[in-house]
């Protein structure tokens, strides 16, 4: 039987907008060394904006902006709901046949035209040239190609939450040895979201089995008791692997909330320190 201890444990936790799915996770939690991250709606917002419109065709902004946003509308993930906000007076077009392609974009039909909307690594996979000088620009660009030609990009930036760098020093205070951070987003961004809030280690360019295989390393590293960290449904596959998945819960996936094993429902990433204090003070009451 469980003591009843963890019953008070769950209860605070629950308090706090922490939701433990086990007592089992308690007792993990006082043990987790290692917490890897996702960047995008993790430590940040996940709330993009809109900051340029570039197409190739200077007279048709609108227009390009307007097939991007019909393609976006079929997707669920943050830069999606940007560019449709954006967008939003513009029901001209409509997209058909629309495919997710995974840490990559989308493809599908406008007006008869195959559209690419998506990062660099979707632009290489399809064979699209385009001018490489815009994978220097520091926001996050979405670049789109029309019946396999590169037609303009659009950036887009999102903010690092409030307590975002409260959250990683809590958690180096708590006795976690390592925070790594894990990112579809581009390397430039990646890391300087990393170095401003203190994160140990920082990788980017990934894609959702890149992140799985980041973790498996770390699980063969002796000692190592993981907690992954994240919100979308890319992330499902990490949260399993991990010791412990924690999920945002707010503006999370559902992919995520279900795959996960303690869920944080204010989406604050402070509250990884809060529930691993909790674990503690549970463990003192029970033993
Ligand atoms: P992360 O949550 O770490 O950013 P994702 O796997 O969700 O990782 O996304 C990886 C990258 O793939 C994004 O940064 C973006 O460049 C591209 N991408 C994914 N979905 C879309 C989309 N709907 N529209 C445009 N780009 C996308
Ligand atoms: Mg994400």
């Amino acid at each position: 039987s469980i003591p009843l201890g963890y019953f008070g444990g769950i209860g605070a936790a629950s308090k706090a907008g922490i939701l433990f799915k086990g007592a089992n996770y308690l007792d993990l939690m006082t043990k987790v060394n290692t917490v890897v991250m996702d960047k995008t709606g993790t430590l940040t917002k996940g709330v993009f904006n809109v900051q340029k419109v570039a197409s190739v065709d200077e007279d048709k902004q609108e227009e390009f902006v307007a097939i991007v946003a019909a393609i976006e509308k079929f997707s669920n993930h943050p830069i999606a709901r940007a560019i449709v906000q954006f967008a939003k007076d513009s029901d001209n077009y409509t997209a058909t046949d629309v495919e997710e392609i995974s840490g990559h974009g989308l493809k599908g039909i406008v007006n008869g035209e195959e559209v690419l909307v998506g990062n660099a690594k979707l632009m290489q996979k399809f064979n699209i040239s385009y001018d490489r000088t815009i994978e220097f620009i520091v926001e996050t660009i979405v670049i789109a190609a029309i019946n396999g030609e590169y037609a303009g990009y659009i950036t887009i930036a999102d903010e690092v939450k409030d307590d975002a760098q409260a959250a990683i020093s809590d958690m180096h205070l708590s006795g976690i040895k390592q925070v790594v951070m894990l990112s579809g987003d581009k390397s430039s961004i990646t890391n300087n979201v990393a170095s401003s809030l203190g994160i140990d280690s920082a990788y980017g360019d990934l894609l959702p089995e890149d992140k799985v295989r980041h973790i498996e390393e770390l699980k063969t590293e002796k000692n190592n008791v993981i907690a992954f960290v994240g919100d979308g449904i890319n992330d499902a596959p990490s949260l399993a692997l991990s010791d412990v998945g924690i999920a945002m819960g707010g503006m999370g996936s559902d992919a995520a909330i279900e795959v996960a094993d303690v869920i944080i429902q204010t989406d604050q990433p402070s509250k990884i320190a809060t529930s691993i204090k909790i674990a503690k003070a549970t463990r003192q009451v029970v033993i």
